[in-house]
């Protein structure tokens, strides 16, 4: 067990009413940390210190090659504690060691990706009328808070750390409290590579206390939020008072369609990696399957009978396949969707219930679950459960399978699988998502935005937009014949 700090202003701090939380492993309930329970007090410690670095230009004042040496030190670093970073990550959100190895790996490519881009040209300039040169620079946008959820603890992390300090800007983080573990060795690892003083700074506590007292502040900036709707709409609301620069990231109920000419075999293996990968903690999870009306009792049965194989199990477990859910009250939220879906009427057509046998009683574990016989208008279908829950729903033609697909409050990710590519660039065209994948589902690239439409969010994480994020713009109009404009009469 440890106990962890915050790091404000370079120095690693306990609430300053010494109050703590406990951090549970998923896996098995036993207490893994205590955290420090922010307050309002210590949130405004971390802003004024990041105010006062980003003043200082000690960050953004230093050229971006040397800003990115420092990124670039911080990925070797990364991949130096690869092993220890991916068992905390096992330990703090109970994700399999499998899947925490991809994401550490991933975060150090962040880094080395950003490092890169800040390097490269990004201004203009504009051929306007003589005798003026107009130009556009990139300017960091200034102290940015960032609040990040629990189901990649790490990686959600450095979505948002490496483009906001690649671009210059000075930083508040807060981790989810459910998951701070891994975000305070990110941290030991900006004190290592030497990061400025105020540069980088860790507020803990919770979402409504600290996280509000970021969005609100007037000497925030900018604030970068992944997490759930309701929390964004909120946070939204909160910043629009001090007219904050707003990046979202937040739920989905993504559609996977499936066309009867698809690879059979390729579409139900990407579906079940689709929806439970992360033990369908993934914003971008396939958890609305459409099947085509020929092809469904057949995909239904083969889907099932791989869904029951799925080996669920502690994430240190090698031969674990699926992992717990991240905390009793996540995976109380998950088993009440279950009843509330058979409430509905659905049918479960495998899984349903919570694990408890074999030594997982006292973890987090649910059952790879399955409804069929769902109508689109079910609260099973339309709100995101984030759990190991799929529907699977069946489609005519095209056009329902678009309008089905199009049918929820979200707009995050999509896949559609058929042998027929122009069909499925057709369709993919039709979906109302930022991410969509044909013939696949989840990959997804440094270089490449992520994000969604609709109530999924506002802004892109990753790529070349993802650093637009954390950057103004700014004009810059210069007179070459420098002489009075003439335009009052003297
Ligand atoms: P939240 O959206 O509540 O939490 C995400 C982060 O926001 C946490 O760091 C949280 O802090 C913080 N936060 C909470 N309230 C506020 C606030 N008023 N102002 C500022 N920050 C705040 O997610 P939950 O963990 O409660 O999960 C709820 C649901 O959200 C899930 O069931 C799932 O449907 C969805 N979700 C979606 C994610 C995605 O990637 N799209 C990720 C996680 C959840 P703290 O942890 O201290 O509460």
């Amino acid at each position: 067990m440890v106990n962890l700090k915050m790091f404000i202003d370079g120095e690693w701090k306990d609430a300053e009413n010494q109050q703590t939380r406990l951090v549970y492993n998923p896996a098995n309930g036993e207490i893994i940390a205590h955290a420090p329970e922010g307050t309002i007090t210590d949130a405004r410690a971390a802003i004024d210190a990041a105010r006062k670095a980003f003043e200082s230009g000690v960050w953004s004042g230093i050229s971006a090659q040397e800003r990115a040496s420092y990124l670039l030190k911080i990925a070797d670093k990364i991949d130096a504690y690869a092993e220890e970073l991916t068992q905390l990550e096992t330990m703090d959100n109970g994700k399999p060691l499998r899947e925490a190895g991809f994401d550490v790996a991933d975060a150090a490519a962040c880094f080395r990706y950003y490092s890169g881009l800040i390097t490269k040209p990004d201004g203009q300039t504009y051929h306007v009328a003589d005798p003026m040169q107009a130009m556009v620079v990139r300017e960091p946008v200034g102290v940015c808070g960032l609040i990040v959820p629990w189901n990649y603890p790490l990686l959600m992390s450095v979505w948002k750390i490496a483009p906001a300090l690649a671009a210059g800007n000075t930083i508040v983080f807060k981790p989810s409290e459910v998951t701070p573990v891994t975000p305070k060795k990110l941290f030991e690892i900006f004190e290592e590579v030497g990061l400025p003083k105020g540069v980088a700074n860790m507020v803990m506590g919770a979402g409504a206390v600290v996280g509000n007292e970021i969005a609100s502040h007037p000497e925030v900036d900018m604030i970068s939020f992944t997490g759930g709707t309701k929390t964004g709409k909120q946070i939204m609301k909160t910043a629009a008072d001090t007219m904050k620069k707003v990046s979202l990231e937040l739920g989905g109920k993504s559609p996977n369609i499936i066309f009867a000419d698809a690879d059979f075999e390729t579409a139900v293996d990407y579906a079940l990696f689709g929806i439970y990968a992360g033990s369908g903690q993934v914003c971008s999870a396939g958890s609305r399957i459409l099947v085509e009306e020929s092809l469904y009792d057949q995909f239904v049965a083969r889907f099932v009978e791989r869904a029951r194989k799925i080996k669920v199990g502690p994430g240190n477990d090698p031969s674990t396949e699926m992992g717990p859910i991240v905390s009793a009250e996540h995976l109380e939220k998950i088993l009440y969707y279950i009843e509330l879906g058979k409430q509905e009427g659905a049918t479960v057509a495998c899984g349903g219930n919570r694990i408890v046998a074999d030594g997982l009683e006292k973890g987090y574990f649910v059952e790879p679950t399955v409804f069929v016989n769902v109508e689109q208008k079910m609260r099973i279908v339309q709100e995101e459960i984030f759990g190991p829950v799929v529907v699977i729903q069946k489609f005519k033609d095209e056009e329902e399978a678009i309008k089905l697909a199009n049918g929820t409050i979200y707009g995050l990710a999509g896949g559609v699988f058929t042998k027929d590519g122009a069909k499925g660039l057709r369709v993919i065209k039709k979906l109302r998502a930022g991410i969509t994948w044909l013939n696949s589902y989840h990959p997804t690239y440094n270089e490449a935005p992520w994000g969604g439409y609709k109530q999924s969010g506002i802004g892109r994480s990753l790529g070349t937009f993802g650093l637009e994020e954390f950057q103004e713009i700014k004009q810059i109009n210069i007179n070459l014949q420098v002489e009075p404009v003439g335009w009052f009469s003297n």
